[in-house]
């Protein structure tokens, strides 16, 4: 339910009652009408067929029926219980109208769910005063389980957008892939498992070859392109939900893998090269029909109590340094 609906509940007035009346004498209905006839707020719907009681009451929607025993073809009560079992009915008070104050059919009524107990026909001052007491209890139960209905609605919503801001908070705007943020964080909770685990833990840092001439050549709007590209090999590289590709920064890329030995990430360091190796993006560098490359710098470690994540980057840096100095288009393992 919307903020609306909860809204036009409570303008309506919690005072006002709508009565349904199932009887089948005429008289009744008629006696009943012209005693409420001058109540504010109370309308009246008067059901001679008590076959369509059910029916009428999911129509006009009561606050209050009013029930009659004795009808011919259908018993009172077993109409009372049908209201209890209609998931649109159950909850609508119930007054019965019997022609005798008898103690057996009085807990037999309520037995079967009725919610008071009138023999008619009932004094006016009292039938009022009980039709405007369940009406409001009954309004009061609608208000209290739509409120709670739009507060679980709005605490859903809530997790939804807090899921949605997590996400955006760390994720980077132009690749998609984890953020620099995120990326510590992930390493850092990473390398603490791997102390308390004593596990090894790899990581690869990504650079792309001869960028700058690229977006010298191309514009930086094409090696924004290129970039994203990129990026998508580095995604499509990670064949663990462990792994986490992140944008460093500008052209350089990250890649956390837990758990993961040396011969393990240099598998991966050598197909993500050739998938973007493959990729295919033209480049005049290092030479003209090159096609854009990067290279990779790798470090594996089991870290020691004490020691921070810091060092696995200096080492992945130091691959990645040789790697540049070697060539490009490589991956070097990195070592302190
Ligand atoms: P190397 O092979 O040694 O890595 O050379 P390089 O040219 O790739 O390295 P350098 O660090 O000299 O240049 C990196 C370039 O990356 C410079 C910068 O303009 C570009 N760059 C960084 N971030 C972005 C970005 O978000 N979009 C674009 N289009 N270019 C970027
Ligand atoms: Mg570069
Ligand atoms: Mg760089």
């Amino acid at each position: 339910m919307n903020e609306l609906q909860l809204g036009d509940l409570n303008k309506t007035d919690e005072n006002s009652a709508m009565v349904l009346l199932v009887d089948d004498q005429a008289m009744i209905g008629e006696a009943v009408r012209r005693g409420l006839a001058h109540e504010d707020n109370i309308d009246f719907h008067f059901c001679a067929d008590p076959h369509q009681a059910i029916t009428q009451a999911i129509l006009i929607r009561p606050t209050v029926i009013l029930q009659d025993l004795v009808m011919p073809g259908l018993d009172g009560l077993t109409l009372v219980r049908e209201y209890r079992a209609n998931p649109q009915t159950k909850d609508i008070p119930i007054i019965v109208l019997s022609t005798k104050e008898d103690p057996l059919i009085k807990s037999a009524a309520f037995a079967a769910g009725a919610n008071d107990y009138l023999v008619k026909l009932p004094d006016n001052i009292e039938l009022v005063a009980r039709i405007r007491y369940h009406s409001r209890s009954y309004m009061t139960l609608l208000q209290r389980d739509e409120a709670y209905r739009a507060l679980r609605v709005s605490q859903q919503q809530l997790l939804d957008t807090n899921l949605v801001l997590q996400r955006l908070m760390n994720s980077d705007g132009l690749t998609g892939l984890s953020n620099r943020r995120h990326f510590d964080e992930y390493l850092e909770l990473e390398w603490r498992r791997a102390i308390r685990e004593q596990t090894q833990i790899s990581l690869l840092m990504i650079d792309v070859d001869f960028f700058k001439t690229y977006n010298d050549s191309f514009g930086h709007l094409e090696g924004d392109e290129a970039l994203r590209q990129v990026a998508e090999a580095i995604r499509q590289s990670c064949s663990r939900p462990s792994h986490l590709p992140a944008r460093y920064g500008g052209e350089e890329f990250a890649l956390v893998l837990p758990n993961t030995s040396p011969g393990g990430a240099r598998l991966v360091a050598e197909k993500l090269r050739q998938s973007v190796a493959g990729l295919g993006i033209a480049h005049n560098s290092p030479k003209e029909g090159s096609t854009l490359t990067v290279s990779i710098g790798l470090a594996t470690m089991v870290p020691q109590p004490g020691s921070t994540a810091r060092q696995l980057i200096q080492d992945a840096d130091k691959g990645l340094y040789s790697a540049k100095n070697n060539g490009r288009n490589q991956v070097v393992v990195g070592a302190s």
